[in-house]
């Protein structure tokens, strides 16, 4: 997290542009599934690992990784990072009511970092260059953007370059959790590698999308398998 933080802030200095995609096993099964995705998230600058099952696989085929950063916890070490440096920041995605809420919320929290801009993540395509045109008019350090997995991450590496902002992350549902829509799954759940678990509690709805999880699990056992295992002459 510390890296990635470092990191980060140095991209701001620097303006040099990054797509930060916080990872988990449904979007890099989306990858497997799809060439678009697979393709969008090659060409993101930075990828990180946010959930418990990634952490999992990349220690289990030996390239390990230290820790989870997940996009909730990368958000806000980017505002306090962005407090002492007086960033500006737009928020864009989920229903007006709770994007509202959470620029509010995260106002009081960090009263140093400019929110340049606060819009909800239900537009349609033909209403994509309007929404443009306030970011670049705007033009903040960090355009955090909350529109679900399957959108979010698309929709900012298509139109990365004509926004140019230097830091662009897709955040899932973390303004529903800092508007206080949402919780965030207790300390213990995350300990014990269940913070999916507690969101399916709270979000039925996501079942689903989570069947994908042990195809996930068979997939990284069957390739560490298959790449280890001696080959027969
Ligand atoms: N959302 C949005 N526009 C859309 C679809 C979703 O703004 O067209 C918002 C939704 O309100 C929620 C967030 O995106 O706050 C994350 O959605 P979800 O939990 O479905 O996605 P995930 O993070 O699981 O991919």
């Amino acid at each position: 997290m510390d890296e990635t933080v470092d990191y980060l802030t140095d991209a701001v200095a620097q303006k040099r542009q990054t797509h930060v995609i916080t990872a988990n096993p449904i979007m890099i099964m989306s990858a497997i599934d799809s060439k678009d995705y697979y393709k969008m998230m090659r060409t993101a600058e930075l990828i990180v690992p946010d959930g418990a099952g990634v952490v999992w696989a990349a220690n289990h085929v030996g390239t390990p990784v230290s820790e989870r950063v997940t996009g909730f916890d990368l958000l806000h070490r980017l505002m306090q990072a962005g407090e002492k440096r007086k960033w500006s920041v737009y928020l864009l995605g989920t229903s007006q009511e709770v994007i509202e809420a959470a620029a509010e919320k995260l106002q009081l929290q960090y009263p140093q970092v400019r929110i340049v801009g606060v819009r909800n993540g239900y537009f349609k395509a033909d209403q994509d260059a309007e929404v443009i045109a306030a970011i670049r008019e705007a033009s903040p350090d960090l355009l955090f953007v909350a529109r679900g997995a399957e959108t979010q991450e698309p929709w900012i590496s298509k139109y990365k370059k004509e926004l140019g902002v230097p830091i662009i992350m897709g955040v899932g549902g973390s303004f529903d959790i800092i508007s206080g829509r949402l919780n965030r799954a207790p300390k213990l759940f995350q300990k014990l590698r269940l913070e999916w678990f507690y969101r399916l509690l709270q979000e039925p709805k996501r079942l689903p999308r989570m069947m994908v999880l042990p195809k996930f699990v068979v997939k990284v056992i069957r390739d560490k398998e298959n790449v280890t295992k001696p080959r027969s002459i």
